[in-house]
């Protein structure tokens, strides 16, 4: 579902009813990639990083729009949510264009909060990055609660493979890409402005996959 995009909150003032009206559910923080033009919830353009939220209703739960928020404006609704007793959890930056993480801990998926180095399952690596780069795929849709969920289940348990994980995301890749339209394929067409866009093999997934079959004892489809 593609929703619209909310730019009407400058100021402090604004953005604590916002917050007060609406839950801000983060979903990505990440690098503005060459060719996209995105306007930040206070209406100006974003420039760097930024963080994307989907916004809900707090009477209903419905989704109702799509916001950006650039480092200035991310910032102050995570001081302002905090604030309200509604505070937003801060996300990792997702950088598509940085060098490809090391092997046994990756960019952004290494560190915990306790100072401790987790070992993330590179099955839940591949994940994340999937999850993140269906988001910026697909930027003007609400990430559906199928991903957001094994987001949040992947992000509590980093070392246990979460096996289901790919079936589920193949099977919403299918939903949203159509016959035609990989993922890859998707990046594809990103790369075109941005040529240093990191490549995504998906191979644990691929494997996961390929190891499943289907009542005709085929493999699925893959729309990685
Ligand atoms: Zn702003």
């Amino acid at each position: 579902m593609s929703l619209p995009t909310v730019t009407d909150r400058r100021g402090n003032e604004r953005k604590e009813i916002w917050l007060k009206e609406s839950e801000l559910v983060p979903i990505l923080h990440t690098r503005l990639l060459h060719g996209d033009r995105l306007t930040c919830c206070c209406g100006d353009l974003l420039t760097t990083n930024y963080y994307r939220f989907d916004v809900r209703s707090r009477s209903t739960g419905n989704s109702t729009n799509i916001a950006y928020a650039g480092d200035g404006c991310s910032a102050k609704l995570i001081e302002l949510s905090g604030q309200i007793g509604r505070p937003i959890s801060k996300l990792r930056l997702f950088d598509p264009l940085a060098a490809a993480p090391r092997a046994e801990s990756g960019r952004g998926t290494g560190e915990q909060g306790n100072g401790g180095r987790v070992i993330w399952s590179p099955v839940n690596r591949e994940l994340i990055d999937a999850i993140s780069l269906f988001c910026i795929a697909w930027r003007r849709t609400s990430l559906p609660d199928v991903l957001l969920t094994i987001r949040d289940e992947v992000e509590s348990r980093p070392t246990v493979p979460h096996l289901r994980g790919a079936a589920a995301l193949n099977t919403i890749l299918r939903k949203f890409g159509g016959d035609q339209r990989t993922l890859s394929q998707r990046l594809n067409a990103l790369r075109v402005d941005n040529p240093t866009l990191r490549h995504f093999p998906f191979v644990e997934l691929r494997r996961i996959l390929e190891a499943r079959r289907n009542d005709d004892d085929t493999p699925p489809t893959v729309y990685l």
